[in-house]
């Protein structure tokens, strides 16, 4: 099922990211993530794709475990590091899998190497303008409401979204962040700038205080001060952090229901129990058909 058809049935939405392994030997467990994240019905489970598609194997058999639970899969694909060729037959592959949905990223740049060389899409929104132009794939894009790292400015950003938006996009996913006013600001400008198509709000329940530290470094989230007052005292005991992590996400998905946001996507970081606390929280807040 169509990504676009989930988003536009009217329904709020709760879906689920999960990644592949980087070794054979991850790989049963990484299936068992898959089914128990699909226990919960999510309306959708997206899998990553490592930016130099190095595990973009374990990437289309997480797929396929998606597509076997019945839950439409969204599958994430990078071309930082391959050719344009070889980024497009990737896409074929994945539609011979029955991959309906790619997310179109263009990865982060890696330190070093030839990035970029003549044969590369230099930005995501080439890449969607060719997925789309191939028909039949629901192509989504990733957003920045804090700006993406390498903006220098919102306006920017907002016009380089503009432009992915216009190649066809048919939805976007946001980066984490823990203060929904950030994400509500974000939504009134990217209006403003013309775009209409569903964007999804990224949440990450952080119940490791180490994994925020990274996770900030990387993408250059703010963290609000009652954020970083829980990670300050309860990151030193993992059973209280992981509660209280668990609880902030909370939060922050039902102020966003509560606000008309309808749309909203858990980093589950391949911890289904933490999903599905999540999911159990949220049981008479979510539409049918959900775990209790
Ligand atoms: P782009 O849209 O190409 O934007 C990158 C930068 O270039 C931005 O600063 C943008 O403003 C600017 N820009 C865009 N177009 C132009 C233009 N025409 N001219 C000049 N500047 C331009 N990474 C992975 O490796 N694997 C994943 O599975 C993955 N999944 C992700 C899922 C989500 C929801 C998000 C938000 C991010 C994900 N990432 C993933 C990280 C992502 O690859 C990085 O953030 C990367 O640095 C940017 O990718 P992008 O597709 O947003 O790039």
């Amino acid at each position: 099922m169509k990504i676009s058809q989930v988003l536009n049935s009217g329904n709020v939405t709760v879906s689920c990211e999960v990644f592949p392994p980087k070794k054979d030997a991850g790989l049963p467990h990484a299936k068992e993530v898959v089914q128990e994240i699909a226990a919960l019905h999510p309306a959708f489970v997206s899998v990553t794709y490592g930016a130099g598609g190095t595990n973009s194997g374990f990437a289309m058999e997480l797929a396929e475990e998606v597509q076997k639970s019945g839950v439409p899969v969204l599958s994430h694909l990078t071309c930082v590091s391959a050719s344009k060729a070889d980024v497009l037959a990737k896409a074929e592959a994945f539609r011979a899998h029955g991959v309906e949905n790619i997310l179109a990223l263009r990865g982060d740049i890696p330190k070093e190497g030839t990035y970029p060389r003549p044969d590369q899409y230099l930005h995501a929104c080439a890449l969607i303008a060719d997925l789309k132009a191939r028909g039949s794939f629901c192509v989504g894009g990733a957003c920045y409401p804090e700006g993406h790292i390498e903006s220098p400015n919102w306006a920017e950003d907002l016009h380089y979204l503009k432009e992915k938006a216009d190649a066809g996009c048919d939805f976007f996913t946001s980066q984490m962040f823990f203060d929904n006013d950030i994400f509500y600001a974000f939504l009134y400008r990217a209006l403003s700038a013309g775009i209409t198509v569903p964007i999804i709000a990224g949440i990450m329940p952080v119940t490791n205080a180490k994994q925020i530290a990274r996770s900030v470094e990387l993408s250059g989230t703010c963290v609000p001060r009652r954020f970083r007052c829980i990670a300050d005292h309860f990151g030193d005991d993992p059973v209280a952090m992981r509660q209280a992590g668990i609880a902030y996400a909370t939060e922050q998905i039902i102020d966003l229901i509560a606000s008309g946001v309808k749309h909203i996507h858990i980093y589950t970081m391949n911890k289904p129990d933490v999903a599905a606390q999540i999911f159990r929280n949220l049981s008479g807040i979510i539409d049918p058909p959900h775990a209790d």
